[in-house]
C-alpha cells in the first residue's frame, strides 16, 4: 500500500491496542476539566476502566448543548496560553460551539489532513486550489494546512468570486481543488455559461464535502469536470476536515481511528447498531490535547460498510452522509430526509444544478413545493415536453416519499446559490 502516515497500514489489533492506550490517557488528561471530572465521577469511570476499545460504551455520551454550555473556555485540559487558535462550526443549525486548538492538536490536525489527501490520490507535485470559506469556519485553514503539509503548491482562493476562480485554475494549471458539492456544479455551469467547456479545465481530483450530497451529484460533478470526487469528511468539534475520507477505491470514507474512535449508535436508545446498518455517526477525539471531546453525538446519519476496502486500509469505513437527524421534517406524518429529494432529481438529466424544498400550509393543508432549475436547452421545449417533465418528477418523488409534491420548473441559474453550504429546505407552514 501507498502511504503518507505509517498509521495508515495498522492491521485492526494495531489499531484497538492503540486505541485502548490513547483512550485511557484521554480520560486522564480530560479530567484537568471540571466538566469531564464530574461527568467521569459520576459515571464511576477513570483510565482502568477501559481494557478494549469497546469500553467506550462505558462513557457518558456528549451532544451539541453539552459543548454550548461549555462555551467558550470550559472544555479546555491546558492553561489558556497552551491555545493558538480557535474555529467555531457554521451555525447550521443553531448557536455556535468553539473548539480551541493547541499548537500540537495544529501539527496533528494538519497531519491528518495531509494524510487525507494522499489517500485521496493527491501528491506534492499537485497545484491545489481551497475553494472553500476561510475564516472561523474550518474547511479554510484546516485543508489549507493539510494540503502545504503535504507540499502542494496552495492557493487560498476561499469561497465566491467564481470568475476570479476559474481564471486561477486556468492560469496556474489547479490540478486539484477543495469545493463544496453544490458550488462544484455552480462553476461548472458557469465555466459554460462563459463559452468554456468545463471538462478542458486542468483539475483532475476534486475533495468534496462539508455538506450532504448524494451519489448521483457526485456523478455529475465528475461528468460535468471529468475529474474525481473523493467525499471527506469533518466537524468544527472534530477538529474540521480530516476525520474521513475515500480512497483510489470511492467506496466510502474511512474514518482515521488511530485518532478518532468511530461508533454509529441507534439514536433512540444509544445502543450500537451492527455493521451495514444505519445510525447515529457518535465521534471521540483520540489525540487532542487542548479541548477532547469524548462520545460526541453528531446527529448525522450513516452506516458503517461491511468488508475490508480493496486499498488494504482496515480503518473502517462510513458511508456518504445521508443528512442530520435534525435535517428531518415531517410533512403529512410522513418523516422526509432532503437526500431523498436530490437523488430523484438529480437522475433527470434535464435537471440543471440547483434545487430548493419549500414547505407550506394554507392553514389547514401541509404541502411541498419542489423548486428546481431546468438545464437552459430543455427550458426552451415546448410547453407539454415541460408539463410531462414535471408530472414525471412528481411521480418519481411520490414513490421516493409517499407524499406528492409540487414541483416547479424554474430557469438554470435563477435560485439562491450560497458561497457556503446550501439551504435546501425553507419551512414557511404556519406553526400551530
Ligand atoms: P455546522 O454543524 O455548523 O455545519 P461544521 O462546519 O463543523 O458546522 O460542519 C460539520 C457538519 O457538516 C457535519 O456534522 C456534517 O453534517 C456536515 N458534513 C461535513 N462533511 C460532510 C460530508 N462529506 N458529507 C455530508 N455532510 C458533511
Ligand atoms: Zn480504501
Amino acid at each position: 500500500m501507498d502511504y503518507f502516515d505509517i498509521a495508515e497500514t495498522w492491521s485492526r489489533d494495531q489499531i484497538a491496542e492503540e486505541q485502548v492506550k490513547r483512550l485511557r490517557e484521554n480520560i486522564k488528561h480530560a479530567c484537568k476539566a471540571p466538566f469531564y471530572a464530574k461527568r467521569f465521577a459520576d459515571a464511576g469511570i477513570s483510565p482502568e476502566s477501559i481494557h478494549a476499545p469497546e469500553d467506550i460504551q462505558k462513557l457518558p455520551f456528549m451532544c451539541k448543548d453539552d459543548l454550548r454550555a461549555c462555551y467558550p473556555y470550559a472544555l479546555s485540559c491546558v492553561d489558556k496560553s497552551e491555545f493558538v487558535r480557535m474555529h467555531c462550526s457554521s451555525g447550521t443549525t443553531g448557536s455556535p460551539v468553539a473548539i480551541c486548538y493547541t499548537k500540537r492538536d495544529l501539527e496533528k490536525w494538519a497531519d491528518l489532513m495531509a494524510r487525507s489527501m494522499y489517500t485521496a490520490g493527491l501528491r506534492k507535485t499537485d497545484i491545489f486550489q481551497n475553494m472553500s470559506g476561510y475564516g472561523l469556519f474550518t474547511g479554510g485553514l484546516g485543508i489549507h494546512y493539510g494540503s502545504e503539509r503535504l507540499g502542494m503548491m496552495t492557493i487560498p482562493a476561499g469561497a465566491g468570486n467564481t470568475r476570479r476562480q476559474i481564471k486561477l485554475i486556468n492560469d496556474f494549471g489547479v490540478t486539484a481543488v477543495h469545493i463544496l458539492p453544490s458550488y462544484a456544479m455552480h462553476v461548472a455551469e458557469q465555466v459554460r455559461v462563459m463559452g468554456a467547456d468545463p471538462r478542458k479545465l486542468p483539475i483532475k481530483r476534486a475533495l468534496v464535502g462539508a455538506e450532504p450530497y448524494t451519489e448521483e451529484t457526485r456523478k455529475r460533478i465528475e461528468e460535468m469536470l471529468d475529474i474525481k470526487v473523493f467525499n471527506n469528511f469533518g466537524m468544527s468539534e472534530m477538529n474540521g476536515p480530516g476525520v474521513g475520507i475515500e480512497c483510489e477505491a470511492q467506496g466510502g470514507m474511512h474514518v482515521w481511528e488511530d485518532a478518532y474512535i468511530l461508533e454509529i449508535i441507534d439514536p433512540e436508545t444509544g445502543r450500537l447498531v451492527p455493521d451495514g446498518e444505519i445510525g447515529e455517526l457518535t465521534l471521540t477525539t483520540l489525540t487532542r490535547e487542548g479541548m477532547p471531546v469524548l462520545r460526541y453525538r453528531t446527529h448525522d446519519l450513516t452506516r458503517i460498510i461491511p468488508g475490508e476496502c480493496p486499498c488494504g486500509r482496515k480503518h473502517r469505513r462510513i458511508d456518504r452522509i445521508l443528512g442530520r437527524s435534525d435535517d428531518m421534517f415531517i410533512l403529512k406524518g410522513v418523516n422526509i430526509y432532503p437526500m431523498q429529494i436530490e437523488q430523484v432529481l438529480m437522475s433527470y438529466p434535464e435537471v440543471g444544478q440547483n434545487y430548493l424544498i419549500q414547505l407550506e400550509s394554507d392553514g389547514q393543508r401541509d404541502t411541498m413545493r419542489v423548486k428546481v432549475e431546468i438545464r437552459e436547452e430543455n427550458f426552451v421545449e415546448d410547453m407539454r415536453v415541460l408539463r410531462a417533465l414535471q408530472e414525471r418528477i412528481a411521480r418519481r418523488l411520490f414513490d421516493e416519499i409517499l407524499v406528492t409534491p409540487i414541483v416547479d420548473l424554474v430557469q438554470a441559474n435563477s435560485l439562491p446559490q450560497s458561497d457556503g453550504k446550501a439551504k435546501r429546505v425553507i419551512d414557511l407552514r404556519v406553526k400551530q
